[in-house]
């Protein structure tokens, strides 16, 4: 059998580097066609050495001559430059391209990967933030099925049953690191404190979206978008275990959810094996020592940018594209010792209110929207 063929991007991130993880357990279906990365240049060296991927991609073009330099006796095509990684994924032989990239700059990539009839395993949730109406647009006109990797969303699509509607999809939420602390408290965390998230290990922007309920309000959108639900549908749910991933409700009240230990990979797997199920190595879900499950509602005084994103999903437009592009500024100044944890909400709404709104954007709106409010949150965090 032909084996899958794969591209990364975004190879030496967490998510990245746990998909070459799912290679490897099963080096008889699935290949790394392609291996992208931004500035870990030595990392993508080993990846490529060990990997042996057609072509590798570093997006920034200072690290090229190191580079092709680190891979001159193999046979891989290097490249460098945003637009480089915009055309890879384009590649004939390639059967997946797993988002897994942070932020903005997966947008473009995905778009042509979607136009090139490539099967998009989804982990770049901001993609679907900023653009989701236009995504499914175009997956629609290419036929290029979405396979979601972000855990929640993979746990309802493990739920899904054909022809049945659902009525609710239930997103659990762990509640980061600072799931007690009061208003007063949260005023003065620092940043080592938010990378420390209670549950799962992963990349520093993401951790950061975790612990100010952002990457919540995100996977509310991408909810939206992947599922067809309308934003009063979509329940969040505090459960600090994470144990289980996510839920949905049928229309005749019954609820299914998907369990499991967290381990990022069974997702990622299952986007790469969808329909089937493959084995996977790793820890077991023990119900004996999962003394209790507990539940609690999410609290939108203290956690404003759950409210903020979906006050931006009800109005739609550009609105989470510019609650995105403020974020990704104010995430990076809060890494920066910049600007405070709660200071990030406040630029945030700040954006909403004051860049043009745009009720039915286009691509280029999307591109401008994303410079302008780069450009203002910069200014008003100065
Ligand atoms: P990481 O920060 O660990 O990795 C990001 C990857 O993207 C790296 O390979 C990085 O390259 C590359 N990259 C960063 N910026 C650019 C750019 N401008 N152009 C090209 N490549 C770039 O992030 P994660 O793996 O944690 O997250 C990746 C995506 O998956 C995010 O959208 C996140 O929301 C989503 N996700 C992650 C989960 C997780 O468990 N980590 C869970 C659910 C969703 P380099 O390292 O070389 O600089
Ligand atoms: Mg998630």
């Amino acid at each position: 059998m032909k084996k899958k063929q794969i591209a990364i991007l975004g190879s030496t991130g967490s998510i990245g580097t746990q998909a070459l993880q799912v290679i490897e357990e099963h080096p008889d279906l699935y290949e790394a066609y392609a291996l992208t990365a931004n500035n870990r240049v030595e990392l993508l060296i080993e990846q490529a050495r060990r990997f042996q991927p057609e072509a590798v991609v570093i997006a920034n073009e200072a690290h090229y001559a190191t580079l092709k330099a680190a891979l001159a006796d193999l046979p891989i095509k290097v490249y460098a430059g945003t637009d480089a990684l915009c055309q890879i994924v384009e590649s004939q032989p390639i059967d997946v391209v797993l988002t897994a990239m942070v932020g903005y700059a997966g947008l473009r990539p995905t778009m042509n990967a979607i136009r090139a009839g490539k099967a998009i395993a989804l982990a770049n949730k901001e993609t679907l933030v900023v653009a989701g109406e236009l995504i499914n647009e175009l997956a629609r006109q290419y036929h290029t099925p979405i396979l979601p990797v972000d855990s929640e969303h993979s746990a309802i699509f493990q739920c899904l049953e054909p022809g049945n509607a659902l009525s609710k999809v239930i997103l659990t939420a762990s509640g980061g690191p600072f799931r007690q602390l009061s208003r007063e408290e949260l005023a003065h965390v620092t940043k080592v404190q938010a990378l420390k998230h209670p549950t799962w290990s992963m990349g520093a922007k993401i951790t950061i979206d975790s612990a100010s309920m952002m990457n919540k309000g995100f996977e509310v959108i991408e909810a939206k978008w992947l599922f067809g639900v309308q934003p009063e549908q979509i329940e969040v749910v505090v459960h600090p275990q994470s144990v289980i991933h996510s839920m949905v409700e049928f229309e005749d009240g019954a609820v299914k959810a998907q369990l499991g230990v967290p381990d990022m990979r069974l997702p990622i797997q299952y986007a790469f094996s969808y329909p089937r199920r493959l084995p996977l190595s790793g820890g077991r879900l023990d119900f004996m020592k999962c003394r209790e499950l507990t539940f609690e509602a999410p609290d939108l005084q203290r956690f404003r940018n759950l409210a903020l994103a979906y006050e931006a999903l009800h109005q739609g437009g550009n609105l989470p594209c510019i609650v995105n592009a403020a974020n990704e500024v104010v995430v990076a100044a809060f890494l920066a010792d910049r600007i405070s944890f709660l200071g990030m909400s406040d630029i945030i709404e700040q954006a909403m209110q004051r860049i043009p709104f745009v009720a039915q954007p286009t691509y280029e709106d999307y591109v401008a929207t994303d410079a302008e409010t780069r450009q203002k949150a910069a200014e008003w965090i100065r």
